[in-house]
């Protein structure tokens, strides 16, 4: 098992990937404190899951006081936090700029920005005191390239890969590694965070699918993910990992 009794936390994850990598991470013998804000979704999780040490969480990461009274939470009953994925995330409705609204930029950037800095800036203070972990954060082929969704999601992936490099380096010599996986296109629950999409947005960031070799599933990406909270993965810190069947290689 390799991750027997580390203490894991895992955003969104009643869902898709999330769901997936704590399924990954508890077969492996982590402790796993899944944060959701879909309660009925997490309830579903639960049950599924009741065979392991799975800790349902029902939260909005995007509220800074609900994540550090969360995470203080953890930090009292388990002692510890080994791995921590930033996986929770929203779609922007393919927003070019000059469309998008100050509602949902803000909505867009507290979500899949600031969330995972919340979780982050409080995590890294725990982490110093046990001297290491990991940090493990999923971004996007949209945070590495121009037009894979609207403006909103393209910044705010942007700035994870940021975060999660700023991160990877200033903590280099004190144990905390962190790392961004950066998947293509997967299959999941994502679309349903899409309300009324730009027409104009859709087929501008849509005109790249003709190259995209396949469509992943959230199992493919949560593999990668035990990867990086393994000791496999020790000397990868800072990286963008990739994950897209090729896509990008055109
Ligand atoms: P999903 O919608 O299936 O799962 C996301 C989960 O996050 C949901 O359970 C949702 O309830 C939860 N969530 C949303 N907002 C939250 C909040 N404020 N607080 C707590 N939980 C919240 O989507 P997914 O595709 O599995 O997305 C996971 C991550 O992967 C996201 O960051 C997404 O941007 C990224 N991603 C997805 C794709 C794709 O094609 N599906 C591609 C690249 C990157």
């Amino acid at each position: 098992m390799k991750l027997k009794d580390k203490i894991t936390i895992v955003t969104g994850a009643s869902s898709g990937m999330g769901k997936e990598i704590a399924r990954l991470y508890l077969a492996e013998g982590a402790v796993v404190y899944g944060i959701d804000l879909n309660k009925e979704r997490l309830d579903v999780a639960t049950k599924e899951f009741s065979n392991a040490d799975f800790q349902p969480l029902v939260a909005d990461i995007s509220q800074v006081e609900v994540v550090e009274n969360i995470l203080e939470q953890i930090i009292k009953s388990a002692g510890r936090i080994d791995v921590l994925v930033n996986n929770a995330g929203i779609m922007d409705d393919m927003l070019p700029v000059g469309e998008v609204s100050d509602q949902l930029w803000n909505k867009v950037l507290a979500v899949n920005l600031n969330g995972p800095m919340y979780l982050t800036r409080k995590a890294v203070k725990q982490m110093l005191e046990q001297g290491g972990c990991n940090i493990i954060n999923i971004a996007s082929i949209g945070g590495l390239y121009g037009s894979r969704a609207g403006a909103a999601y393209t910044v705010s992936k942007h700035g994870l890969i940021g975060l999660t490099k700023n991160t990877a380096f200033m903590y280099a010599l004190k144990g905390i590694r962190c790392n961004a996986i950066c998947p293509g296109a997967v299959a999941t629950n994502i679309g349903e965070t899409m309300r009324s999409p730009s027409q104009f947005g859709l087929e501008r960031a849509m005109s790249g699918m003709a190259t995209n070799p396949k469509t992943g599933e959230a199992v493919d990406i949560a593999s990668i993910a035990l990867f990086l909270a393994s000791e496999d993965s020790k000397m990868i810190n800072g990286a963008t990992l990739v994950a897209d069947f090729g896509w990008t290689a055109y």
